[in-house]
């Protein structure tokens, strides 16, 4: 073969091998974010929580006991103060309670737990050094009542590993700004750009001012045990998902959810649902219980899942996942 045939036929050879098309190239989709991976259903237990309450120390109307009396006697676990710019203590044995925040003025209010400082001078302060001053966990509250670029979410996520997540389901924006079905469309733009490297986690909370947003929204934890480091442990993993009864009680129930890692697919088991909603991208991927991300040409890099009931809805948090192309 002359040389420049050779060449040529070299080329070929390294094109054929290395171009996407080439039956060569297998492209296999792996599920790398599974916050309900391990779960025993049998075992496990659901802990109701509000994790965004104020009290009369802020803008709320009721006292911090009276408050927390109200949660407890509707059968929630877990309960977070977080007063405008100022924290509430409480000794409290009967719920578990997350030393909470919200710090914010006219920015991006942040909610942060365990852990924090009010930073000084905060009518001049900007998010950074908001989220700088939480060493805990921080989320962003109620992202709807803000104009935010979904770059500048992105950058922060991407920037801070204590930052988790959004919330999703706030009474503020569902009610106030028409979004009934809550800050999905932030949630879908921000997941596209981080998944699937990084997670968000979506949180549904009351923001608790008044009777008129008692346990409209409300974080179900999935834990073994209910103490600081399995709590800690489940919001950094988004081992928990949110509910909204914003249009009534009559719930969905998730019964269980079934990994085949082989084949690709996740399985709901649900009773007293509409209709389910898989997503991905933002886009609707699927309807039914059972879903096959390996077949799914429409599966991207996250997948997550609303529940319809009667009523009330669920949203889990997103798979991440990845697809490897190999040879
Ligand atoms: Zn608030």
């Amino acid at each position: 073969m002359p040389k420049g045939m050779k060449r040529l036929f070299f080329y070929f050879v390294l094109f054929f091998l290395f171009s996407e098309s080439s039956s060569f190239f297998i492209r296999e989709k792996e599920l790398i974010i599974n916050p309900y991976e391990d779960i025993n259903w049998e075992k496990i237990k659901r802990y109701k929580a509000n994790l965004h309450t104020h009290t009369n120390q802020s803008d709320g109307k009721l006292k911090p006991e009276e408050v927390i009396s109200l949660y407890k006697n509707k059968n929630y676990s877990i309960l977070s103060i977080t007063d405008h710019n100022k924290c509430v203590y409480i000794y409290e044995k009967e719920i578990f309670l997350i030393p909470g925040i919200e710090i914010g003025e006219n920015q991006h209010h942040i909610l942060g737990y365990f852990k924090f400082q009010i930073p000084k001078n905060i009518e001049n302060t900007n998010e950074e050094t908001i989220i700088e001053n939480i060493s805990g966990i921080s989320i962003f509250a109620h992202p709807g009542r803000y104009k935010k670029e979904v770059e500048w979410y992105v950058d922060l996520f991407k920037k801070y590993p204590n930052l988790v997540g959004i919330e999703v389901l706030n009474p503020s924006v569902q009610v106030k700004f028409g979004k009934i079905y809550g800050d999905t469309d932030i949630w879908d733009e921000i997941l596209k750009r981080t998944m699937p490297e990084k997670p968000i986690w979506g949180f549904g909370n009351d923001d608790f001012h008044n009777l008129e947003h008692f346990s409209i929204n409300w974080i179900e934890f999935l834990l073994y045990r209910l103490d600081e480091v399995e709590v800690k442990k489940a919001i950094k993993n988004g081992k928990f998902y949110i509910c909204s009864a914003i249009k009534g009680y009559d719930m969905p129930f998730i019964k269980k959810i079934i990994f085949n890692k082989k084949k690709g697919e996740i399985k709901l088991e649900c009773d007293n649902y509409k209709e389910i909603r898989w997503i991905s991208d933002g886009e609707v991927v699927g309807h039914r219980e059972k879903i096959n991300y390996k077949e799914n040409p429409d599966v991207k890099k996250y997948l997550r899942v609303e529940i319809y009931g009667k009523e009330g809805y669920i949203y889990l948090n997103p798979f991440g996942i990845n697809e490897i192309i190999s040879h």
